[in-house]
């Protein structure tokens, strides 16, 4: 089933067609998370019973005194990470820098700025794919984003072609790029090892 963030979902009764748990939907737990929906569970199977989509801002907006200042804040920062990602994602490989050098090792990288600064909802978490120091390419990091990862190798693969011999999750990044998913590392090293490694 799916709904809007907005609707009255949270109020309605749902069912559970996998174990026959009833209860509203505040009471479902909240499953995988995306880019732009969420997915919400039985508390007692964790089967799926509801998409959530996540508002615009101005849908927001127009809701915004039936909502907390925590939804508030959350609906903003959604927003503010979608323009971003917008602007500043990689859409093609024309847009990649030329690098030298027949073995290209990249790395990818994660950066996350202070929250205790800024906030919990107002982090800045990016990407960044280096080649030594050179910083070839940076993009707002998506949670459990190893689909992105593949996406952006596709990319790296089509414009440095069979110079590009490995790109590297480095440490820092693995957390935020594997997530909850349990297959998403063997999704990674299964695509790295089509490279033909360096090493
Ligand atoms: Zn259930």
């Amino acid at each position: 089933m799916n709904v809007n963030y907005h609707d009255d979902w949270r109020e309605r009764v749902w069912k559970c067609g996998n174990c026959g748990w009833q209860g509203p939907g505040t009471d479902l737990g909240t499953g995988e998370m995306f880019d732009e929906l969420m997915e919400m569970d039985c508390p007692s199977c964790y089967e799926r019973i509801l998409v959530v989509s996540y508002p615009t801002l101005s849908e927001s907006r127009e809701n915004w005194s039936k909502m907390s200042v925590l939804e508030r804040e959350y609906a903003e920062a959604i927003a503010r990470f979608s323009e971003r990602f917008e602007a500043a994602s990689l859409k093609a490989a024309s847009q990649l820098p030329e690098l030298e050098g027949d073995d290209l090792v990249l790395e990818w990288d994660f950066i996350e700025s202070d929250t205790e600064q800024t906030g919990r909802f107002s982090a800045i978490r990016d990407t960044v794919i280096r080649h030594g120091e050179f910083e070839v390419w940076r993009e707002p990091a998506l949670w459990e984003g190893y689909e992105r990862f593949l996406q952006v190798l596709g990319m790296l693969r089509e414009r440095y072609g069979d110079r590009l011999k490995d790109l590297i999750p480095t440490k820092a990044s693995r957390q935020y790029l594997y997530g909850d998913s349990l297959s998403a590392d063997v999704k990674i090293e299964r695509a790295r090892e089509a490279l033909g490694r360096a090493q």
